[in-house]
């Protein structure tokens, strides 16, 4: 029975957290009739000011305590990213409450007044590429003529889409590993988990628990698990997953697919999984070059979402004319310019070193800008993998010692220019610098594998600090 249709009047809600998921979540379960209370941790001038807005709606919010449950609390929807090891979580556990993340409270509430069959959601979660599939996706399923939206952490909202007025025939939909965590009951009709490197493990307490929170995504999957051929841990999850009857485990790969699987063949994306006879046929759903950037993981992320498009039935034409009308998000592998033969690549999005080490496979030779906020990683592996295609280094932000020091384990005889600086403007020298050491074909990436907040307030702000240092150099041949 659809959730809408249970009576939420007078059910008591507690909202865990103001916020992007918040505040919607808690507008509209006070539109449905709930009694909601919103609990924060923090006591700001933007939380008052927020908390003053909802109240003047008729919404109790609690500023400064987000760990004491409310008396007589029915449900919690909680905002993704709280730790689940919060002391309000232990307390509903005690109070034999449920948790319910935002992810989980679009899916109970997607089935329409109208007694509409909801959109069935194409699922994709993994540490990075997530954003890129899910759009590529979007991309395939709009050509193939289907109603459809990409939503999750970018565009649409989840609860915008399950509760507006457009209606979809499917959903693109990227899920988080902490929105997983939280969403107990989603059923997606397929889902991919692309790649599992560390990451977040502060939040989810263990490595396994990481894994297990995103395998989530298959649970009930009816129609496929797609999984990467090269990442075994994202196999092992489909393994472990309860599914629905007939549901099939489709892997993707960059080389010759085998039966069941989506992958490479001279460069050309070919399915052998939606076809006929899967043990002789391959069907031929695109070009390399249809994918932009046509680098290595990006085209993982297009196979993956070709096999989800596939799972629904799309058409081999509308992958090819989906990934050919796909534009990648800015600072993502976007090319800023080419300045006397050498290309300026802005992946500022790299901000761990499993982003990072994909966007330095897809160039040779290259000047690498790196640095900023490490967040606990260790760089030994990505500089040991990228050391033979590294022209130069230069080094930006509070924790480039790390990588400084990993240089000099594993590639001593590769020059590192190290700016001793952390200020705003340290971008425009570093490009500088790397102009200095680039000779013609070669690319300078700023591929950071650090996150941005040391010197700027985003990965965007860092990525446009870039673009205007290479701009200021093709115009005056200086920065
Ligand atoms: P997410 O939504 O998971 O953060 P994005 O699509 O925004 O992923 O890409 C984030 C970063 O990860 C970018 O720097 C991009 O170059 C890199 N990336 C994208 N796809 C992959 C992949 N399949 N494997 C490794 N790195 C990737």
């Amino acid at each position: 029975m659809g959730f809408r249709k249970v009576s939420w009047n007078g059910k008591r809600v507690t909202v865990a957290g103001l916020g992007i998921s918040g505040i919607p979540a808690a507008r509209v379960l006070h539109g449905l009739g709930a009694v909601v209370t919103v609990v924060n941790d923090g006591d700001d001038e933007r939380s008052r000011a927020q908390a003053e807005e909802l109240r003047a709606e008729g919404i109790t919010v609690r500023l400064g305590d987000g760990d004491t449950l409310p008396e007589a609390t029915e449900l919690v929807v909680t905002t993704p990213g709280w730790r689940p090891d919060k002391p309000l979580f232990a307390a509903a556990a005690e109070a034999g409450v449920e948790v319910w993340g935002d992810v989980e409270l679009a899916w109970r509430l997607r089935d329409t007044p109208s007694g509409r069959t909801p959109a069935p959601w194409l699922a994709v979660t993994g540490t990075n590429g997530k954003t890129t599939t899910v759009r590529m996706l979007a991309s395939i399923l709009e050509a193939a003529g289907l109603r459809t939206a990409a939503v999750g952490n970018i565009g649409v909202s989840l609860l915008d889409a399950v509760l507006g007025d457009e209606t979809y025939d499917v959903l693109a939909v990227e899920l988080s590993s902490y929105q997983l965590h939280w969403a107990p009951s989603v059923r997606a009709h397929s889902a991919a988990v692309l790649n599992l490197a560390p990451d977040h493990l502060d939040w989810h307490g263990s490595m396994e628990a990481y894994a297990a929170d995103k395998g989530r995504i298959y649970e009930g999957n009816t129609v496929a698990c797609v999984y990467n051929v090269a990442d075994k841990a994202t196999e092992d999850l489909v393994r472990e997953a309860d599914v629905e009857e007939g549901c099939r485990a489709i892997g993707f790969t960059l080389g010759p697919p085998g039966p069941s699987q989506l992958g490479v063949v001279e460069d050309i994306l070919v399915d052998r999984a939606f076809v006929e006879n899967r043990q002789k046929q391959a069907q031929e759903l695109a070009d390399v070059a249809d994918v932009q950037p046509p680098a290595p993981h990006n085209i993982a992320n297009a196979l993956a979402a070709a096999a989800l498009a596939r799972a629904f039935g799309v058409e081999p034409k509308a992958v090819r004319d989906g990934l050919r009308a796909f534009r990648p998000d800015p600072h993502r592998i976007e090319l800023v310019e080419e300045i006397e033969g050498v290309v300026y690549v802005d992946d500022s999005k790299a901000t761990n070193t499993h982003a990072a080490e994909a966007s330095l496979a897809a160039y040779d030779p290259i000047v690498w800008i790196a640095g900023g906020l490490a967040k606990g990683a260790a760089f030994d592996e990505i500089v040991a993998k990228s050391a033979k295609r590294l022209r130069g280094v230069v080094l930006i932000g509070a924790d480039r010692a790390l990588i400084r020091e990993a240089l000099a384990r594993h590639a001593p005889e590769v020059p590192v220019v190290d700016l001793d600086r952390t200020d705003t403007g340290a971008m425009s020298e570093a490009v500088q610098e790397a102009a200095r050491l680039a000779r013609p074909g070669d690319t300078v990436l700023l591929a950071p594998a650090c996150a941005s907040m040391d010197m700027f307030t985003n990965y965007i702000k860092r990525g446009e600090a870039f673009a205007d240092a290479v701009r200021a150099l093709a115009s005056t041949g200086r920065v």
